[in-house]
């Protein structure tokens, strides 16, 4: 059994020994002999070890989203494909920085999560499935679907187009009983690849269609209320992740300079724009963009927010995964205004959400509760003066991590709902 704590001097001359080993191109076996392992450094060396390696070897980081939040005592897991893993691992033990296997053989995850799923998605529209992921067009075949079937409750249309041309759909949705109503805005997909979140869009907008007349905390809540519902806001990337990488995060807009693609849609918001916890790099994770809105996906949703900021009062996002409800601030630790209000609604909502199965959610402040990033759309949201901004990562902790299989769709979503309804509640009893 090696001590912990070898001099760390020793390690650098090592480190330049490491492969920087690029992504395998095509789709298919892309992921063969990948793993996802898990790190949690104990010590300053050992973050400093881990920020040096991972930088060097352009690991895909899946917690935290990049090496420079990665803290001591705070798990880290890491893809490390095959060839990498050859000379990662080794280094580790030798560094003494014990590490554990979440996912042995990627490629196998992922066949094992999306096997039969072209058989199973030809359905009709009438009998959607929403224990499976769907693809893009999938989706918004569903969006113009319910704008017809349901037309008494819903209102699909688009407040622009991404970069690769695609419709930014959102899906309004309440009884259209009165001229002027609040309203919640929700979105899922900003990083492509949390697949979860779409589901969980798709599946709110079920619940609320059945439950409207069976449920009558469901029924005041589309009377009282307008749900601007948008189930994929990354619309290129998502269609990416499906066609290409299974992993990818950003938006797919180019760069003039550089090859890689993209840039992190949650960091390229104007808000302490590319500051602590986004980067300037085009090829890293959180790329915050050339400027401000630079993603035409960003700067739509943007547009349209700024436009209805008197009438929307919340607003929430749909990532994954770490199990946590967030509020502002994320880009600095401090307390915001309407603390107690704000507060309190997660307290109610992680207590909610634990009702339904027993699963914890921590809550609090972004920045202290996760880590300090700047550009993000729920900071936007609140300085813009929405008083109610949330961020949920939902489920797992890391055991799947993105893959969450099919089979837990359906309990993850039927508790984020409970977490939802009781924000929604909340925002129509008075509390400022
Ligand atoms: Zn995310």
């Amino acid at each position: 059994m090696p001590l912990r704590g070898r001099p760390a001097a020793l390690l650098p001359l090592c480190l330049l020994c490491l492969q920087a080993a690029l992504p395998l191109r095509g789709h298919r076996g892309r992921y063969a002999g990948d793993k996802v392992i898990r790190v949690v450094p104990e010590s300053k060396r050992e973050t400093q070890i881990l920020r040096a390696a991972f930088n060097r070897l352009k690991v895909d980081l899946w917690q935290p989203s990049s090496p420079f939040h990665i803290v001591e005592g705070t798990v880290t897991d890491v893809r490390v494909p095959q060839n990498t893993s050859r000379s990662l691992l080794p280094y580790l033990q030798q560094a003494d920085i014990p590490y554990t296997i979440l996912i042995s053989d990627l490629q196998k995850a992922i066949e094992n999560q999306t096997g039969s799923r072209t058989y199973r998605n030809r359905r009709s529209l009438s009998e959607y499935n929403y224990e499976v992921y769907h693809s893009l067009e999938e989706i918004q075949g569903w969006m113009y679907h319910l704008n017809k079937t349901h037309s008494d409750l819903v209102h699909v249309f688009s407040v622009g187009k991404s970069y690769e041309g695609r419709p930014l759909l959102v899906l309004k949705l309440g009884k259209r009983s009165r001229p002027y109503k609040k309203a919640v805005w929700m979105d899922c997909g900003i990083h492509a690849r949390e697949w979860i979140g779409p589901a969980f869009c798709q599946w709110f907008v079920k619940e609320a269609l059945q439950m409207y007349q069976i449920d009558p905390a469901m029924r005041k809540m589309l009377t009282q209320l307008y749900f601007y519902v948008m189930p994929v806001f990354n619309v290129d990337g998502y269609h990416f992740s499906w066609t290409n990488d299974r992993f990818w995060r950003k938006t797919r807009s180019k760069n003039a300079r550089f090859r890689c693609h993209g840039v992190d849609a949650n960091r390229n918001w104007k808000v302490k724009w590319c500051d602590e916890g986004a980067s300037f790099h085009p090829c890293d994770d959180t790329y915050c963009g050339p400027f401000p809105e630079s993603e035409p996906e960003v700067k739509a949703v943007a547009h349209f927010l700024r436009k209805h900021r008197k009438q929307i009062k919340a607003y929430l996002s749909f990532h994954a995964y770490a199990q946590m409800l967030l509020y502002p601030y994320s880009y600095k630790y401090a307390t915001i205004p309407n603390f107690s209000c704000v507060e309190s609604a997660a307290y109610n909502a992680v207590n909610a959400l634990q009702s339904a199965y027993g699963v914890r959610y921590r809550y609090g402040p972004a920045s202290s509760t996760l880590y300090v990033s700047s550009g993000s759309s729920m900071d936007w949201a609140y300085k813009n003066g929405i008083p109610y901004a949330f961020a949920f990562e939902l489920r797992d902790t890391g055991h799947f991590g993105f893959l969450l299989p099919e089979t837990l769709i359906k309990p993850t979503c039927t508790e984020t709902m409970l977490a939802v309804k009781n924000i929604t509640l909340h925002l129509l009893k008075k509390c400022h």
